[in-house]
């Protein structure tokens, strides 16, 4: 499998993404919500590292029926692409954006009544009627109107005959925890303004606010539509939704090596020699991946690679382009490669090869962070390719 001849010529190092997968993946989701119940794919922050546009397309042949993107820059991509199906900007974006909201037919979240009637304003020039999502913050204090003001704010809009609402959503801050009473606040409060809504008359269009835990773990919230993310690309968003569905990990990352040297005891390996070989016949392997990949500096020296099936250590600082990895060549105590490593060999540092894995969680834990950032910084600067 990761011997195989794929990934670009001028560098060597590449994303891998499994696009079956992420078939698979948005087909067992779907199969968690009610026939009725629409899904909408996250593909925001290029489809969390995974490419925006390859994701859609493969995700709206297996279930996927509108897209979300976090800024007008990403809708439009998807929208040049041939993406066709509703899109939604997850947070209000500036004022100044209207115009390519309206010209490339995007929805935008929106919360204030300046933006709403901007909107409205540049749709009614053209002759058209914006579409946009109302977005109330329930508790999570990060964008919206607050639940108790929405009636107030869509009355201060409703006269305007160039906009429309075709949804009402709010987020939650803590669905990922069981049981959780601020889950349930989120909840309650999201229900009275939806209600509030339908008995001053107006029109909520898709009444939405599950994300993946609340998909997963929450089918009473599903509404009439769930915005699921990070399942999508195989990732759980935490440990209580793994017994739910099986989901299946579609990046990997992988190099070539591109430097094999077997350097005296005592010599140093990277910035600041953090690291001195410590005995005869210890390889020392470069592969030309770093930190502006997206394989965090913190790493350094607390990670292995994958080769030929066998884990080995990385070693030393890693660098902004490349970083170093051991490989023990007689010690048949540690780390045993069959043979030793040569210039070419592919190394995986996010996945499979033979029975071995690194998974993203992994990496999180070890970076004291979550699986979704480890993913996003992979999609900065490495190349993809689509198996
Ligand atoms: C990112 C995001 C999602 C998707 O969240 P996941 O946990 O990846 O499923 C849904 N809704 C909003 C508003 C978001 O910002």
């Amino acid at each position: 499998m990761a011997q195989r001849a794929i990934g670009p010529e001028d560098r060597w190092a590449w994303v891998e993404i499994d696009l079956d997968a992420i078939r698979r993946n948005t087909a067992a989701l779907r199969r968690m919500m009610a026939r009725n119940v629409q899904m909408m794919c996250v593909v925001k922050a290029d489809a969390y590292g995974h490419g925006a546009v390859q994701c859609a397309k493969a995700m709206r042949r297996s279930g996927g029926d509108q897209f979300a993107v976090a800024t007008v820059t990403e809708g439009v991509e998807l929208r040049k692409a041939g993406i066709a199906e509703p899109i939604l900007i997850l947070s209000q974006p500036p004022i100044e954006t209207v115009q390519r909201i309206v010209d490339y037919d995007l929805m935008p979240a929106l919360y204030e009544q300046d933006f709403a009637l901007a909107l409205g304003e540049c749709a009614a020039a053209a002759g058209k009627v914006a579409r946009y999502h109302l977005a109330i913050d329930t508790g999570m204090t990060r964008i919206g109107v607050n639940w108790r003001d929405v009636v107030e704010m869509r009355r201060s809009i409703h006269f305007h005959r160039g906009i429309e609402c075709a949804g009402t959503f709010t987020h939650f801050a803590t669905a990922d925890m069981p049981r959780d009473w601020d889950f349930q606040m989120q909840a309650r409060r999201f229900g009275e303004a939806v209600q509030a809504l339908e008995d001053a008359g107006l029109r909520t269009g898709l009444v939405h606010c599950a994300n993946t835990p609340a998909t997963i773990m929450h089918p009473e919230v599903h509404e009439d539509m769930c915005r699921v993310g990070i399942g999508l690309y195989g990732l759980h968003p935490s440990y209580e939704t793994r017994r739910e569905v099986h989901l299946e990990p579609a990046m990997s990352v992988r190099g070539r090596v591109t430097r094999v040297e077997l350097p005296e005891v005592g010599t140093g390996v990277s910035y600041g020699m953090t690291y001195r070989v410590p005995k005869p016949n210890i390889q020392i392997c470069t592969v030309p991946i770093g930190y502006a990949d997206g394989l965090s500096r913190t790493l350094s020296g607390q990670m292995d690679v994958l080769v030929r099936g066998e884990r080995c250590r990385q070693v030393g600082r890693i660098c902004m382009d490349q970083f170093m990895f051991e490989v023990s060549v007689n010690n048949v105590r540690a780390y045993r490669p069959t043979t030793a490593v040569e210039y070419g060999d592919v190394v995986t540092v996010l996945g499979h090869d033979g029975d071995e894995f690194i998974s993203a969680d992994d990496m999180a834990t070890k970076r004291d962070t979550i699986n979704y950032e480890v993913v996003c910084d992979f999609g900065l600067r490495l190349e993809k390719v689509y198996v």
